[in-house]
Order: structure tokens, then C-alpha cells, then sequence
């Protein structure tokens, strides 16, 4: 399903949080919203979702209108056909993992083939031998393949995902991304997810709308975003970024520690080393500036390293 947001708009109490945004989410493609706390991520997700309404715009599923502040078109969420994870997971702690997963398809009278049904979601995340436990009986990361299975099946055309690895420890979190990625596309369904976890973003998606103080500032693939970042926000949030001043910038790997031409060199402190297991960190001063390099070796504190930056590779904004 194709999601068309046009000028989408919403204030809270006279504070705007999405300024005007037009979005094109392509059919069958993984989005995430990233940006930092407070930046209107869950507030758009919410909007699409129908259970915020946005002051002005409009919102289409395929050709469907399904809000026009104009035309006073607002489809109810449960009638938007959208499958929805929490971070919390949101699971009834009474009932079995089979009836969580049943709880969709009942409410909304869809019973026939229930079993079948609830079955083939099961086996989709591979917990088909744990129907009959209740949540408390699983682990964070069953916990959350069931609130998946729950959003599955009942067959929408796009899930909203809001930050739901978030309450997993890191080792999951690493193996789920992988996991929840893969089994959204094999199932064929538009994702949307809203995270503010850059790493997760870079990894899972096909674009990452990065959004700052409720304006969109890029919308692009990872590798597109991370080599040519629209605005000075964009590069400094995603991945890591050495500044010359203000304006200009440049990625640490194209650091160079021997001479390349077309290149000025730097000769600079060494003002910290971390060991991050492949490499070492090296943080190196340049003026008010902290830039980092990726080192085979530590260097100690200092000590005078002489770097080479390609004028190529410098990026202006
Ligand atoms: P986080 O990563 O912390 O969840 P976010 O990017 O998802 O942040 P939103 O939850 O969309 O941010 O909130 C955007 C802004 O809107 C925040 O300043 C928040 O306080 C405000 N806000 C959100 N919901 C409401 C509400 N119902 N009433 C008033 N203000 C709200």
C-alpha cells in the first residue's frame, strides 16, 4: 500500500509539531522515522494511524482518502486496515498467545479459518509450539514475535511499528532488527517505524525520513542519506561526522594518515582512544573541533598525528 501524506500538519496547545509535510511512502517499502526525542515522529505515526487528527492536509492509503481536513474525511483507526507493534508489546496478560493473536481477528468478526489463521501468524515468527503459554511465560523477544504475529494476522496492508525493540537488551534488540526486517519483507507489507536509535535505522530500512523539531529533513535510502546529507542536522544525526566549521564537513573514514593528493593535511592532537573491539577510536582536536579516526592501533593521549583530508570529499551546506 502507497501512504500519500500532503501538507499534513498538527499543533498542540499552539505549538506546532509537524510542520507542512509531504511524504510519498512507496507500496511494500520499509520507512523509519528517525530523529531525536520530541521531534514529532510518534505524533506522525499517530496520524497515520487516525488516532491524532492533523489540523490541515491529507492522507491517502493507495488512491483512499482516508483524512482531508477539507473534505472533513477522517476514517476511524479500525476501519484504516493497518497493523499496529508498541513498544511495550501491548499483550493481554491473561490470555494465551494464541487468543493475543485470535484478540484482532474476533474483534472485528473476522472468525472464519480463526485457527488456520492465527496458525500461519504463529508460525510466521516461529512460535507455533508456544500457543498455549501467556505472556509472562515468554521471553522479551517471544513477547514481541507475538505482538508481531498479532499485528499480522489480520492481514493489513501496512504495520506501524512504534519503537519496538526498545524495551529489548541490546543482543536481542541486534538479532530482532535482523529478524522483524526480513520477515516484513518476505510477508510483502509496507512498514512504518519510528525508532530514534540511528543504528537501527541505517540497518533496516529502504528510506529514513529524519525529521527535526517536527520538519522532514531528508527522505532517502541509508547510504544515500549517509553520503549526501541534505542539511547540517542530517549529517551530524546519522553516523559520525568531522566539521571544519560550521558548514563543512566530511565522513572520518576519508581520512587518509599517509599524504593522497589534492588534500590538506592537519597535524593534530590525539586527545582520546576508545576500543570498540575491530578498531580504536582515536578523537583527534582541531580547533574547537573534536574529529574522529578509526585506528588498527591506540595512540596515546598527546601525541601529534598528521591527517590528510580529500577536498573531494568534503561536503558544504
Ligand atoms: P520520542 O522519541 O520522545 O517519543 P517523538 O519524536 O515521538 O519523541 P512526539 O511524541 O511526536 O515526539 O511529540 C512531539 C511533540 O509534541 C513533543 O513536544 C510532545 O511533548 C508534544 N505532544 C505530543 N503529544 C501531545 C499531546 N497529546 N498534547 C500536547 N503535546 C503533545
Amino acid at each position: 500500500m502507497k501512504i500519500t501524506l500532503k501538507n499534513i500538519t498538527k499543533s498542540f496547545s499552539g505549538t506546532t509539531v509537524i510542520q507542512p509535510l509531504n511524504l510519498v511512502i512507496d507500496s511494500g517499502s520499509f520507512t523509519t522515522l528517525l530523529g531525536p526525542s520530541g521531534c514529532g515522529k510518534t505524533t506522525l505515526l499517530r496520524m497515520l494511524a487516525g488516532l491524532e487528527t492533523p489540523d490541515d492536509g491529507e492522507i491517502y492509503f493507495d488512491e483512499r482518502c482516508v483524512f482531508s481536513a477539507t473534505e472533513k474525511i477522517n476514517i476511524p483507526p479500525e476501519h484504516r486496515g493497518l497493523g499496529f507493534v508498541f513498544q511495550d508489546f501491548a499483550l493481554w496478560p491473561h490470555m494465551t498467545v494464541f487468543e493475543n493473536v485470535a484478540f484482532g481477528l474476533r474483534a472485528s468478526g473476522h472468525t472464519e479459518n480463526l485457527e488456520q489463521k492465527v496458525a500461519q501468524a504463529l508460525a510466521a515468527v516461529k512460535l507455533e509450539d508456544f500457543a498455549q503459554r501467556y505472556p509472562h511465560q515468554l521471553s522479551g523477544g517471544q513477547q514481541q514475535r507475538v505482538a508481531f504475529a498479532r499485528a499480522i494476522v489480520i492481514e493489513p496492508a501496512c504495520i506501524l511499528f512504534d519503537e519496538p525493540l526498545s524495551a529489548l537488551d541490546a543482543l536481542l534488540r541486534e538479532s530482532m532488527r535482523t529478524e522483524l526486517k526480513e520477515l516484513v519483507s518476505k510477508l510483502g507489507f509496507t512498514a512504518v517505524f519510528v525508532t530514534h536509535d540511528q543504528l537501527e535505522a541505517m540497518s533496516m530500512s529502504d528510506k529514513i525520513a529524519i525529521f527535526n523539531n517536527g520538519v522532514l529533513q531528508q527522505y532517502a535510502a541509508p547510504e544515500h542519506i549517509y553520503q549526501h546529507p541534505a542539511t547540517s542536522f542530517t549529517a551530524y544525526f546519522i553516523g559520525k561526522a568531522n566539521w571544519l566549521d560550521a558548514h563543512i564537513m566530511f565522513r572520518p573514514e576519508v581520512l587518509a594518515t599517509s599524504p593522497i593528493p589534492n588534500a590538506t593535511s592537519y597535524n593534530l592532537q590525539v586527545v582520546g582512544s576508545q576500543y570498540l573491539g575491530r578498531y580504536y577510536e582515536l578523537a583527534l582536536q582541531n580547533e574547537q573541533y573534536r574529529w574522529t579516526i578509526a585506528s588498527p592501533v591506540p595512540l596515546p593521549t598527546g601525541q601529534n598525528l598528521t591527517v590528510y583530508v580529500p577536498h573531494d570529499k568534503l561536503i558544504s551546506f
